[in-house]
């Protein structure tokens, strides 16, 4: 079954069957990539938005192609790996109820679930959007206002001083990573990373 999945994906760099991202490709994307570090109170990103990495995004949002988290979450767990966070847990931006259901699925989360199976950190639901959240035709400063009212913490930290990355697919002005970051502050989370696929 998971065979037949990869084997019916084709790669979004250049179409060739069998994985997410050819080994032709491969090179490319790992040319995009950032070298990023996870620290507390800085947002990271793993690749720039550009070529694969951008062909990996779209096909994971617009497409539902599961298997495109794939390559992205290997290299946002290096970026782990390099920074500096003690976290032990990891949430992520979360889509709006609308976009998931007709997606089936939140891409953030899976990136999210993606990178717990590869560094140990544990997921939790900690931010719920509201329905009416959209940032599309917003310019910066209404879409950080606009992000600020459209999130809500809803998971306070386990334990006194925990600390959690917080994942998201696409960062561009940072405001909506910022803004959820602020909101987990508020319930009594001690640091919050942001960690993104890519930075456009
Ligand atoms: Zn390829």
């Amino acid at each position: 079954m998971l065979l037949d999945v990869l084997f019916s994906v084709r790669c979004a760099g250049c179409g060739l069957h069998g994985a997410p991202v050819c080994p032709g490709c491969s090179h490319d994307l790992s040319c995009l990539g950032l070298e990023a570090a996870v620290r507390p109170g800085w947002t990271a990103a793993a690749f720039r938005y550009e070529g694969v990495a951008r062909s990996l995004i779209l096909g994971l949002k617009l497409r539902s192609l599961r298997p495109y988290a794939l390559p992205l979450a290997d290299e946002m767990a290096a970026a782990l790996h390099r920074g500096g966070t003690d976290a032990r847990w990891i949430a992520w931006v979360p889509a709006r109820r609308p976009v998931r259901r007709r997606r089936g699925f939140d891409q953030a989360a899976v990136l999210a679930a993606e990178v717990a199976a590869r560094t140990g950190l544990e997921p939790i639901e900690a931010l719920r959007a509201s329905d009416k959240l959209d940032q599309v035709g917003l310019d910066r400063q209404a879409r950080a206002l606009n992000a600020r009212a459209g999130f809500a913490a809803t998971a306070p930290p386990p334990a006194p001083g925990a600390s959690l990355v917080l994942i998201d697919d696409l960062v561009t002005s940072g405001a909506t990573a910022a803004a959820c970051a602020e909101r987990l502050l508020a319930i009594g989370w001690a640091e919050v990373a942001v960690l993104a696929a890519c930075r456009a």
